[in-house]
């Protein structure tokens, strides 16, 4: 297993985050719950079906969060894959829904569609030749030919690109697979799903602020347990970095380390997934929490805002 298996951003008010990533995109809601260090607030995963890796676009909403600053040593930007003869079905979308985007571009040989979130978050759809042969989920509204398939990749802006990379080639079984003015482009031979990451070289940029419409982290894919020690022993053996101890997020294990370009990367397990505390058929209908906050759960219900019905 390789490539991304989350990412995780910011968002202001949840309510609006809800509506855009359900409403807007139709991705699937696959978990309601909250940020387990900080139990007060939301913790949202959108993604396919099952949330399956590869897919999984996850937010922290804080209300009030002061906006992000783009910047270097941040995910520039996030990308989804559909079928590339579904972007003017979203051109169109995007027109009459008022969402802030640009115009169609190309990079690598494909056509991007970028646009924005409520909170000023940069994405793209990616149009894949043959995507409509890969399974999407669809809320009902948009037709599957149309929906997002999961995630096509994240841009790194760098002030400077080797150290990351060979963590990527190196750790994550990703390889160099294209240049294109100071953007490289490192692909796996996993799964089409998250299995880009650009980096984009830029000398001379400010740091990246996060704050509202950032992205938070990002997970890469570890098999399982021991497959996830290993690459964390790479990574103490082979690039003198010092990852955290595992933490368990009910949904996958994690490990955390700050890359050496300055962007958080996590390494998380396919296993068990979102399907262990309720089934797939329901995913995302009942607050779902820890057994170590189950005790809190009227508390924490009070506090947090209640959603619109789910898809
Ligand atoms: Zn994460």
């Amino acid at each position: 297993m390789s490539g991304i298996h989350h990412v995780t951003a910011i968002a202001g008010n949840a309510l609006k985050n809800f509506d855009f990533y359900t409403q807007v995109l139709g991705l699937r809601f696959v978990k309601k719950t909250v940020n387990f260090d900080d139990p007060g607030t939301y913790h949202f995963y959108y993604g396919d079906e099952a949330g399956s890796p590869g897919t999984i676009l996850t937010f922290f909403p804080w209300e009030g969060a002061a906006p992000g600053r783009g910047g270097t040593g941040q995910a520039q930007q996030t990308a989804f894959r559909v079928p590339a003869r579904a972007l003017g079905y979203w051109a169109t979308r995007f027109l009459e829904k008022g969402i802030a985007h640009g115009a169609l571009e190309k990079r690598f040989g494909e056509s991007v569609l970028p646009f924005t979130d409520p909170d000023g978050m940069s994405l793209a759809l990616v149009g894949v030749p043959g995507g409509e042969n890969e399974s999407g989920w669809s809320n009902g509204e948009i037709p599957t030919e149309h929906t997002i398939r999961g995630i096509h990749g994240v841009t790194l802006l760098l002030d400077s690109a080797a150290a990351t990379a060979a963590i990527l080639t190196n750790v994550f079984a990703f390889t160099e697979a294209a240049r294109e003015g100071s953007v490289i482009r490192f692909k796996t031979k996993g799964p089409a799903n998250g299995g880009v990451v650009d980096i984009y070289e830029a000398k001379g940029f400010l740091p990246a602020r996060q704050g509202a419409g950032s992205v938070h982290h990002i997970a890469f894919r570890a098999g399982d347990d021991a497959d996830q020690a290993a690459m964390a022993q790479k990574l103490v053996k082979e690039h003198g970095l010092l990852p955290t101890g595992q933490k368990d997020r009910n949904y996958f294990r994690s490990v955390y380390f700050r890359e050496p370009g300055g962007v958080l990367f996590e390494i998380a397990t396919d296993i068990p997934g979102f399907a262990v505390d309720e089934p797939v058929a329901s995913l995302g209908e009942a607050l779902k929490l820890p057994s170590f906050l189950e005790g809190h759960r009227k508390e924490i219900e009070a506090v947090l805002p209640p959603l619109g019905k789910v898809a």
